[in-house]
């Protein structure tokens, strides 16, 4: 089954882009996933191809119109799930990427300027959705960034299936940290422990690296992590087991 990606956008150049190359470049040519875009500004319904106005209670820069957005959508329809880039949304996650990759396919909606008329999200199926905590200059790069993330997870894109499963987030904690030779490098080495051979020994300390990095890094999972654990049968059994 191919996965069909749809882009709504005022700079339809812009893609393939960077997901013409590589793992995702490849699964293109293969078939694997499939890319339209729809030029927004098509929808315009006056001589100049207007798709934006001024914000309604004033501001800077301009919004861009409902009613132009929702007849590009609707071009497209609703049978794939419909997102819609911008930082008022919910933040992009490892799990809802897993579940739009599992599907027939998206639909991403790209913002510019001050981005869209809130009606918008009201009259039309549409899921807000943001890739992080600051501002970009157009929806465009974010789409980039939710499409590679689906894609890399599509049957027979990526090179080995198994090396999704403990990256960071699939577990709730960031990866552990990876070397490669050379064993020494401007006298730092490798951690025994990875040289050993003792496969529990090493995946022990892998889990131990793991847990101090997200600890120390992002405690916002750390804590998730913690409330998860201590919540689950399991988890207040080993809590147990650690008193004295
Ligand atoms: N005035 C808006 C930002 C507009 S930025 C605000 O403060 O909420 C212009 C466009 O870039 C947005 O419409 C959106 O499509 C995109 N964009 C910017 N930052 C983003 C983010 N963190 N996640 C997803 N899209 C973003």
């Amino acid at each position: 089954m191919t996965f069909a990606a749809t882009v709504l956008t005022l700079y339809p150049e812009m893609f393939p882009g960077p997901l013409g190359h590589s793992i995702a470049g490849r699964g293109l040519s293969d078939g694997r996933w499939s890319l339209d875009t729809v030029q927004i500004r098509d929808f315009a319904t006056d001589r100049h191809r207007t798709v934006d106005g001024t914000p309604a209670g004033g501001g800077a820069g301009m919004v861009l119109r409902a009613d132009i957005l929702a007849a590009a959508c609707d071009s497209v329809g609703y049978d794939r799930p419909m997102l819609a880039m911008t930082p008022r949304g919910t933040p992009l996650t490892q799990a809802r990427v897993r579940e739009l990759a599992g599907g027939p396919g998206v639909s991403v909606l790209c913002g510019r300027f001050e981005g869209f008329d809130e009606r918008l999200f009201e009259g039309r199926p549409i899921e807000p959705v943001s890739i992080g905590d600051y501002i970009l200059s157009g929806g465009e790069m974010g789409a980039l960034v939710l499409l590679d993330a689906c894609i890399r997870l599509l049957p027979g894109v990526m090179g080995a299936p198994s090396s999704g499963d403990d990256e960071s987030f699939e577990t709730g904690l960031l990866e552990y940290p990876q070397y490669t030779r050379p064993v020494e490098w401007e006298g730092r080495t490798i951690p025994e422990v990875l040289r050993s051979g003792d496969h529990a020994k090493i995946s022990a300390w892998r889990k131990r690296q793991a847990e101090i990095d997200t600890r120390s890094r992002r405690p916002d999972l750390w804590e998730r992590h913690e409330g998860a654990r201590v919540q689950s049968p399991s988890g207040a059994r080993r809590e147990k087991e650690r008193e004295p």
